[in-house]
Protein backbone atom coordinates (compact mmCIF):
# COMPACT_ATOMS: atom_id res chain seq x y z
CA UNK A 1 0.00 0.00 0.00
CA UNK A 2 1.59 3.57 -1.16
CA UNK A 3 1.44 6.14 1.90
CA UNK A 4 0.32 9.43 0.77
CA UNK A 5 1.89 11.88 3.31
CA UNK A 6 3.85 9.72 5.14
CA UNK A 7 5.27 11.44 7.93
CA UNK A 8 8.21 10.87 10.69
CA UNK A 9 6.75 11.42 14.03
CA UNK A 10 8.85 13.01 16.31
CA UNK A 11 8.10 9.83 19.34
CA UNK A 12 9.62 12.04 22.24
CA UNK A 13 6.96 14.71 22.37
CA UNK A 14 3.92 13.82 24.17
CA UNK A 15 2.00 16.68 21.72
CA UNK A 16 -1.58 15.20 20.44
CA UNK A 17 -4.77 16.99 19.63
CA UNK A 18 -8.49 15.80 20.29
CA UNK A 19 -11.45 16.36 17.99
CA UNK A 20 -14.41 16.73 19.57
CA UNK A 21 -16.80 15.41 16.69
CA UNK A 22 -19.97 17.66 16.39
CA UNK A 23 -22.65 15.18 15.65
CA UNK A 24 -24.72 16.46 12.33
CA UNK A 25 -21.92 19.30 11.54
CA UNK A 26 -18.76 18.77 8.99
CA UNK A 27 -17.06 20.86 11.69
CA UNK A 28 -15.25 20.06 15.07
CA UNK A 29 -14.49 21.10 18.14
CA UNK A 30 -11.50 21.09 19.79
CA UNK A 31 -11.09 19.56 23.39
CA UNK A 32 -7.70 21.20 23.16
CA UNK A 33 -4.05 19.86 22.78
CA UNK A 34 -1.49 19.31 25.24
CA UNK A 35 1.51 21.70 25.03
CA UNK A 36 2.07 23.55 23.41
CA UNK A 37 -0.22 24.73 20.90
CA UNK A 38 -4.30 25.53 21.22
CA UNK A 39 -5.98 23.75 18.52
CA UNK A 40 -9.36 25.18 19.09
CA UNK A 41 -7.52 28.51 18.23
CA UNK A 42 -7.44 26.41 14.46
CA UNK A 43 -11.23 25.69 13.21
CA UNK A 44 -11.27 25.56 9.76
CA UNK A 45 -7.57 25.42 9.37
CA UNK A 46 -7.78 21.40 9.38
CA UNK A 47 -8.08 19.06 6.48
CA UNK A 48 -9.11 15.68 7.26
CA UNK A 49 -7.27 12.60 5.60
CA UNK A 50 -10.55 11.52 4.07
CA UNK A 51 -10.82 14.68 2.50
CA UNK A 52 -7.56 14.22 0.65
CA UNK A 53 -7.77 10.87 -0.41
CA UNK A 54 -11.22 11.98 -2.12
CA UNK A 55 -9.49 15.17 -3.25
CA UNK A 56 -6.04 13.31 -4.70
CA UNK A 57 -7.87 10.04 -5.80
CA UNK A 58 -11.60 10.60 -6.25
CA UNK A 59 -13.03 7.97 -4.25
CA UNK A 60 -13.64 7.35 -0.38
CA UNK A 61 -11.08 6.63 2.05
CA UNK A 62 -10.94 3.03 3.37
CA UNK A 63 -9.92 1.47 6.45
CA UNK A 64 -6.73 0.27 4.66
CA UNK A 65 -5.78 3.94 3.64
CA UNK A 66 -4.29 4.32 7.43
CA UNK A 67 -1.16 2.48 8.86
CA UNK A 68 -1.32 -1.23 9.78
CA UNK A 69 0.84 -0.38 12.90
CA UNK A 70 1.02 1.96 15.97
CA UNK A 71 3.26 4.87 15.38
CA UNK A 72 4.78 4.44 18.81
CA UNK A 73 5.17 1.23 19.51
CA UNK A 74 5.06 -0.73 15.79
CA UNK A 75 2.43 -2.92 16.89
CA UNK A 76 -0.84 -3.58 15.83
CA UNK A 77 -4.48 -4.15 17.64
CA UNK A 78 -6.74 -1.70 18.90
CA UNK A 79 -5.57 1.27 16.90
CA UNK A 80 -7.47 4.73 16.52
CA UNK A 81 -6.62 6.72 13.69
CA UNK A 82 -5.59 10.28 13.11
CA UNK A 83 -8.34 12.42 11.34
CA UNK A 84 -5.48 14.31 9.77
CA UNK A 85 -3.18 11.66 8.22
CA UNK A 86 -2.52 8.04 7.40
CA UNK A 87 -0.87 7.70 11.01
CA UNK A 88 -2.30 5.15 13.81
CA UNK A 89 -1.50 4.70 17.73
CA UNK A 90 -2.73 2.68 20.39
CA UNK A 91 -4.44 5.25 22.91
CA UNK A 92 -2.53 3.98 25.41
CA UNK A 93 0.95 4.58 23.61
CA UNK A 94 -0.72 8.49 23.04
CA UNK A 95 -3.29 9.58 24.54
CA UNK A 96 -3.40 8.22 28.14
CA UNK A 97 0.20 8.66 28.94
CA UNK A 98 -1.90 12.91 29.02
CA UNK A 99 -5.57 11.82 29.43
CA UNK A 100 -6.37 9.95 32.62
CA UNK A 101 -9.14 7.28 30.67
CA UNK A 102 -8.34 8.39 27.02
CA UNK A 103 -10.80 9.38 24.29
CA UNK A 104 -14.42 9.80 25.06
CA UNK A 105 -16.74 8.02 22.65
CA UNK A 106 -17.11 11.38 20.69
CA UNK A 107 -13.80 12.31 20.38
CA UNK A 108 -11.45 12.12 17.59
CA UNK A 109 -7.66 11.58 17.57
CA UNK A 110 -5.53 14.68 15.78
CA UNK A 111 -1.84 13.22 16.10
CA UNK A 112 1.29 14.68 17.04
CA UNK A 113 2.41 16.11 13.21
CA UNK A 114 -1.11 16.96 12.57
CA UNK A 115 -1.31 19.26 15.49
CA UNK A 116 2.05 21.01 14.41
CA UNK A 117 0.61 21.76 11.21
CA UNK A 118 -2.42 22.53 12.09
CA UNK A 119 -0.16 25.05 14.47
CA UNK A 120 2.11 26.11 11.55
CA UNK A 121 -0.76 26.71 9.13
CA UNK A 122 -3.41 28.44 11.53
CA UNK A 123 -0.94 30.03 14.06
CA UNK A 124 0.17 33.51 14.03
CA UNK A 125 -1.81 36.26 12.80
CA UNK A 126 -5.03 35.16 9.93
CA UNK A 127 -6.39 38.41 9.39
CA UNK A 128 -10.06 38.70 10.18
CA UNK A 129 -10.28 35.73 12.16
CA UNK A 130 -9.93 37.15 15.56
CA UNK A 131 -12.01 35.36 18.07
CA UNK A 132 -15.25 37.08 19.12
ZN1 LIG B 1 1.25 1.37 20.42
ZN1 LIG C 1 -2.04 12.92 11.87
Amino acid sequence: MERRRGKNPSNNVPLFGIALKKRGSAGYEYRGVFAPYDLREMEGNFERFEQLVEQQEGRKARADDWNDFCEKCGKKGGLTMCLGCNLVFHERCLVSKVIDGGLKRNEELICPDCAKDMHEKGGGERGGASRQ
